[in-house]
């Protein structure tokens, strides 16, 4: 990094960090650790170069591919919702996109696995991770409604893009006691937290938000 950009780096993005955990704390979130990560990940390499600037603020904002980050609070409370309520072992991640999210997955839970359907996301998102470190992430390029191969069973299941209806491999990849997060859009766009118990999903946690579709299929570059 040059002096130019480390210049940068600490003019501009440590205050705006810090307002955004500021932020997150004012609307209830709580959990130390987590906001202690948000505060030194650098979001704005996440994001399209055109919009770094824009990178911590409390707005989704494009990822490439027509695709979105979601602003930092959705993602701060589906993170502090896992965190509340599933082991920390193995958590599948539905819709890779730029990477954010699966970094911070990579921070608390054992093995990552996450899935992307399109090809340039999935190909960025690796190398990205990889260049900063991550090395406990799995990436697969499918369609992540189809869950993962081979059966593994998961103690967390979490989809980053809004759908009408649960995919049903996914329910099978949870593990009992498993926690499943998503956003979906019946009968009004909200993420929600439910509890795998026998053939039965106990409702945790609801909050609206705005997500892009969950989609069919592959898209390659
Ligand atoms: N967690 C991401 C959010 C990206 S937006 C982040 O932190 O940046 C949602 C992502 O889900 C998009 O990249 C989109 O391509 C992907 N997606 C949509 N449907 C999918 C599917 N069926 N399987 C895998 N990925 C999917």
């Amino acid at each position: 990094m040059s002096l130019r950009d480390l210049n940068w780096l600490v003019s501009h993005t440590e205050p705006k960090a810090s307002k955004m955990i500021d932020q997150l704390r004012g609307h209830g979130i709580a959990h130390e650790e987590l906001l202690a990560l948000m505060g030194t990940i650098p979001r704005h390499e996440f994001v399209e170069p055109a919009f770094s600037h824009l990178a911590y603020s409390a707005t989704p904002l494009p990822i490439g591919r027509n695709q979105t980050i979601s602003q930092p609070l959705t993602v701060a409370r589906m993170t502090e919702w896992l965190l509340s309520y599933s082991r920390l072992g193995r958590v599948l991640e539905i819709g890779t996109g730029s990477g954010y999210q699966t970094r911070i997955l990579a921070h608390f839970y054992n093995k990552v696995h996450t899935v992307e359907r399109q090809e340039p996301l999935y190909h960025q998102a690796k190398r990205r991770l990889s260049s900063m470190g991550v090395n406990n992430v799995e990436y697969l390029f499918g369609d992540g409604q189809a869950g993962w191969p081979n059966q593994v069973e998961m103690d967390a299941v979490i989809i980053t893009a809004m759908a009408s209806k649960v995919p049903l491999a996914l329910t099978h990849c949870l593990k009992q006691q498993g926690i499943l997060i998503m956003p979906i859009d019946h009968p009004n766009p909200q993420i929600g937290c439910w509890r795998k118990e026998g053939d039965r999903w106990k409702c945790l946690e609801t909050e609206s938000a705005y997500f892009v579709p969950l989609l069919e299929g592959m898209e390659y570059a």
